[in-house]
């Protein structure tokens, strides 16, 4: 995909940037956090969009932030805006990265591919023993 200007895009968390263990924070996803570091050095926007509120939602915060990623805004679409009953609740990006799309997640590395056009590099596994048998 070719993109004229910097995206606003929501990405969810459990099942997505990491493996869904809520209320627990799961795994990681593989080249999750690599995808959206490089999304961020694009200059696209990243609104962290996600069923998780009040602590739940801070030990996401915080784990992305751990691992690279400080989002834009979070459960919002802009960092300034309040609480508003007489809007829509629903955020406006351009593009939402979530493992509930019709048809399933794709995977980072084809997240990776698609936006940056460029072919990922996702470091390989180390095999262990029974690895040099295959
Ligand atoms: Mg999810």
């Amino acid at each position: 995909m070719n993109f004229k200007h910097a995206l606003t895009i929501a990405v969810d968390f459990d099942g997505t940037i990491v493996e869904d263990a809520y209320p627990e924070i799961g795994k990681p996803q593989v080249f999750a956090f690599e995808t959206l570091k490089r999304l961020q050095d694009q200059g696209h926007r990243l609104i962290l969009w996600t069923y998780r509120c009040g602590d739940r939602l801070d030990e996401a915060v915080n784990f992305c932030k751990e691992k690279g990623i400080v989002f834009y805004a979070v459960n919002k679409s802009f960092p300034e805006e309040e609480d508003d009953t007489n809007r829509s609740p629903k955020i406006l990006a351009d593009l939402f990265i979530d493992d509930r799309n019709l048809g399933g997640f794709p995977g980072w590395a084809h997240v990776y591919q698609t936006l940056t056009n460029e072919t990922p590099q996702i470091p390989k596994k180390k095999k262990g023993f029974l690895g040099l048998f295959k």
